[in-house]
């Protein structure tokens, strides 16, 4: 699966915000945006004006740079919020927030995005009790999420859970067992999205 390789910082300075992809740097003085606040690229302090058009590309690719995915990738999840009941939105948000890498992250697994489809890749974690290798897998309700076996992984989850402490977990999921278990209790809401997203602004840009 193609993914994006170049320097994750200036996705945060073309956004103009912290979209927290680094981990523990993003938390630090080291990060990019607090010391260069401006978008990447030679000419890109002389534009000034944000079109209408902008303004919605713009939402849509800050949510495709927080949850690390391609346009094809999204545009496949797009579709299928649009095929479900309720509001496409909130459809779309509850997808995404349904990963497994999100899971992994929210949980307090992981000490990035990235960390955590590093280590799903590398077959650390089990949904109920299966080795489960793609960091696309949708977790449904009732599904538990546990840490293999084997000091190489305890070490990793322990060193993230301790960086983590403060983080507080999303109540769709209950984490046990001294944070070597979580268990998906419910479906993710819109309240439940820690991002500041306006999806309305990207159903309007897609369904255009
Ligand atoms: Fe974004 Fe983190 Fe880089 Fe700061 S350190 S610019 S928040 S990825």
């Amino acid at each position: 699966m193609a993914r994006y390789v170049d320097n994750k910082c200036k996705l945060c300075r073309r956004e103009g915000m912290k979209l927290f992809l680094k981990g523990q740097r993003c938390f630090t003085d080291k990060c990019a945006l607090s010391r260069r606040d401006y978008p990447p690229g030679v000419h890109a302090q002389k534009r000034s004006k944000v079109t209408d058009y902008g303004l919605h590309l713009r939402e849509k690719q800050k949510l495709k740079r927080i949850y690390g995915l391609l346009e094809r990738q999204f545009r496949l999840y797009f579709k299928e919020a649009e095929r479900l009941r309720g509001n496409t939105g909130e459809n779309l948000l509850s997808l995404l927030e349904r990963r497994l890498d999100n899971v992994v992250l929210a949980s307090g697994f992981a000490l990035s995005r990235n960390h955590a489809r590093q280590m799903i890749n590398h077959g650390h974690f089990r949904v109920n009790d299966r080795l489960v290798d793609i960091a696309s897998y949708r977790v449904r309700p009732g599904d538990k999420l546990s840490v293999r076996e084997g000091e190489k992984t305890k070490k990793m989850i322990l060193e993230a859970v301790e960086v983590n402490k403060a983080q507080v977990v999303p109540d769709w999921l209950s984490v046990t067992g001294e944070g070597f278990l979580s268990e998906v209790v419910a479906l993710p809401r819109r309240e439940h999205v820690p991002h500041p997203i306006q999806e309305q602004l990207i159903i309007e840009l897609c369904s255009k």
